[in-house]
């Protein structure tokens, strides 16, 4: 009885064996990296999304026409509108991405997208419980990195998290096996050219951003062979960023060390597996103080897409509250999304705009309804301040 036990589990693990290898032979074909700086033109598709979405990301795009403006006119840069990525169009052909706006996605090179509604069972607005169109998007446009900023000026944090998204403990979750009643094992998954192209984005990241440090969180010295690859492949990217310092924390003291008044301003990038990812980045946000003005970007070699943190707010659609909806997280995606395909400077200037209206100057406040200022209003108040040619003495002042 046992013996058959063991064939069956024996035989589960060969099958997922074979996938898992199979899927590094398509990681060793994927194209390399998209080179930014000889594509022309750069082709960003910003879909709007679901409830306040159409409304926030019209808002980011405004700001994006405004900065990109001699791009756009000189042909480096096309802003193409992509329709369709809707729960209504969604629902309809019961798709988590209709084939058409799929096709449209993939002539772009980056995305711009506004939240999206995943559906759930019983709900009231009678949509079908089709596949969140995220997590589709992730896995049909290859988009491993999830990247996400965590800053608190006040405590000098300046995070950048890249958390592994296809990989690790989560890939084969709901794989495991329950070999007898008494023994159930999970699989965790590290492969070299999963763990290769996670890393060397971290180091990317803090090569081009001047930034001095990346730190590698495992627990290698007890998880031997996967957190064990994992290390082992940072050391060897790392030799290709003399550059850049790094070093490598367990995640147990990590999470330990990111409330650390003493220690947490140190670290600066952070490259992790899925799990560990997932962990550090809830807690970074959490110190942040909630979602804030983060925005979060989804990279793959050839894709990348950049949104807000936050979801569709359909309360504030029954309540007919969208034009009072904030952009400022889609906008700092904008942010992140002009970073990511070389506009370093617009990046770091709008970055420095968002925080002036969120943080310091506050002119214009957003209430999320009629007693604050509109979602227009205030994407027009940012605009005026990266109009102002003392910006950056503006923020200085404020540090
Ligand atoms: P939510 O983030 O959409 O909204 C929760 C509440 O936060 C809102 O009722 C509103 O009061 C406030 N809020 C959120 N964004 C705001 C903004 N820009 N300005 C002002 N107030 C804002 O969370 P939810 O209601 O749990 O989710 C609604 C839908 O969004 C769900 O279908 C969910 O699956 C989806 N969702 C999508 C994404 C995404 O596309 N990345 C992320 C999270 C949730």
């Amino acid at each position: 009885m046992s013996e058959e036990k063991i064939k069956q589990a024996t035989d589960h693990f060969e099958k997922l064996v074979r996938e898992q290898l199979e899927r590094v032979e398509r990681m060793k074909s994927e194209p390399d990296w998209t080179d930014f700086s000889t594509l022309k033109p750069i082709i960003i598709g910003a879909c709007g999304g679901d409830g306040i979405g159409p409304k926030i990301t019209e808002h980011a795009v405004s700001v994006l026409n405004f900065l990109l403006k001699d791009e756009i006119n000189s042909g480096k840069v096309e802003i193409r509108m992509i329709k369709g990525l809707t729960i209504e169009n969604r629902s309809k052909v019961m798709k988590a991405i209709p084939d058409d706006v799929l096709e449209d996605l993939k002539e772009c090179h980056v995305i711009l997208k506004g939240p999206t509604t995943t559906p759930w069972k019983g709900n009231k607005y009678g949509w079908p419980n089709i596949e969140s169109a995220n997590v589709a998007m992730r896995r049909e446009l290859d988009l491993f990195a999830n990247v996400r900023p965590v800053r608190v000026p006040e405590k000098n944090i300046d995070w950048m998290f890249y958390r592994e998204n296809t990989e690790g403990a989560y890939i084969l979750g709901s794989k495991g096996v329950d070999v007898t009643d008494d023994l159930a094992v999970d699989f965790k998954v590290i492969t070299n050219q999963g763990s290769d192209r996670i890393i060397r984005a971290a180091f990317e990241y803090a090569k081009n951003n001047n930034i001095n440090k990346v730190t590698v969180v495992t627990k290698a010295n007890v998880v031997k062979k996967t957190d064990g690859k994992f290390l082992a492949i940072a050391e060897e990217v790392a030799k290709d960023y003399p550059g850049v310092e790094w070093d490598d924390w367990y995640i147990d003291i990590m999470t330990a060390k990111l409330i650390d008044p003493a220690r947490q301003s140190s670290f600066r990038v952070m490259t992790a597996p899925n799990l560990y990812g997932d962990i550090i980045t809830d807690e970074a946000a959490q110190i942040q103080g909630g979602l804030g003005t983060a925005g979060a970007a989804n990279i793959g070699k050839r894709y990348s897409m950049f949104e807000a943190v936050h979801g569709s707010a359909l309360r504030m659609v029954d309540d007919g509250r969208v034009d009072y909806a904030d952009p400022t997280s889609i906008i700092k995606a904008a942010s992140m999304l002009l970073n990511h395909i070389g506009f370093t400077e617009k990046a770091n200037k709008l970055d420095k705009a968002i925080e002036i209206c969120s943080q310091y100057e506050k002119k214009l406040v957003l209430t999320g309804r009629d007693t604050g200022a509109t979602g227009e209003e205030y994407a027009k108040y940012m605009m005026e301040t990266l109009r102002d040619p003392n910006l950056e003495e503006k923020w200085k002042g404020y540090q």
